[in-house]
């Protein structure tokens, strides 16, 4: 059940945060702020459910490219928040944490393989879980043309990754939020284009959302 009132897609300018562990950062991030958003989305949802037992099942969808292993260590053992991490496998961190699933993909990784490997781990989530919220983390350092990113998508790729995660809460009405996470383009405009991008798609299904 998603959280009452949430008839929505939100967005943070910023955020993505994933590196922060609970006692310390890493990687330029101080505060995990998926994880600070989730118990906080779960206190709201006991607020408002006080005869509810199970707390809010959030799943965050970390298609950043490098893994969310700050997220995944946070939610270790943790059942009602699901961590799903896409990420290049020879990237920083170099040591990673176990999330609830990770998805390795290799250097060069372009458009095809990496959607592929997003339906398919969408799949997994929805077999294993049922989310009444997700977190999504729209880095976009995937991009061919990022300096740290390792692998190879394109403008149209990132794109018709947004459109399939944003698709699929929408399709399931389940509340979504995204954060930008990572970009590290050779040029800063490309980066900047990624996330105009990904904000032209959210407000198209932001739209969908109100009627
Ligand atoms: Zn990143």
């Amino acid at each position: 059940m998603p959280v009452r009132g949430a008839r929505a897609l939100r967005a943070n300018l910023a955020g993505g945060t994933h590196h922060a562990y609970a006692h310390k950062g890493g990687g330029f991030c101080v505060f995990n702020d998926s994880a600070v958003a989730a118990r906080l989305m779960q206190a709201e949802w006991f607020r408002q459910h006080r005869q509810e037992r199970k707390p809010l099942q959030v799943a965050v969808i970390d298609l950043d490219v490098h893994q969310g292993n700050g997220t995944a260590s946070i939610f270790a053992n943790d059942l009602s928040v699901f961590t799903l991490s896409l990420h290049g496998q020879k990237n920083f961190p170099f040591h990673k944490e176990a999330s609830d699933l990770d998805v390795e993909l290799p250097d060069g990784c372009a458009d095809a393989d990496y959607l592929q490997a997003l339906e398919q781990a969408l799949d997994e989530l929805e077999r294993r879980f049922e989310p009444g919220l997700l977190l999504f983390l729209a880095g976009a350092d995937p991009f061919e043309g990022d300096r740290l990113g390792r692998l190879a998508l394109s403008y149209d790729g990132l794109e018709a990754r947004d459109r399939r995660v944003f698709d699929w809460a929408w399709q399931r009405r389940i509340p979504l939020a995204f954060s930008m996470a990572g970009g590290y383009g050779v040029k800063i405009d490309e980066t900047v284009q990624v996330q105009i991008n990904t904000y032209r798609v959210a407000l198209e299904y932001w739209r969908k959302w109100q009627r």
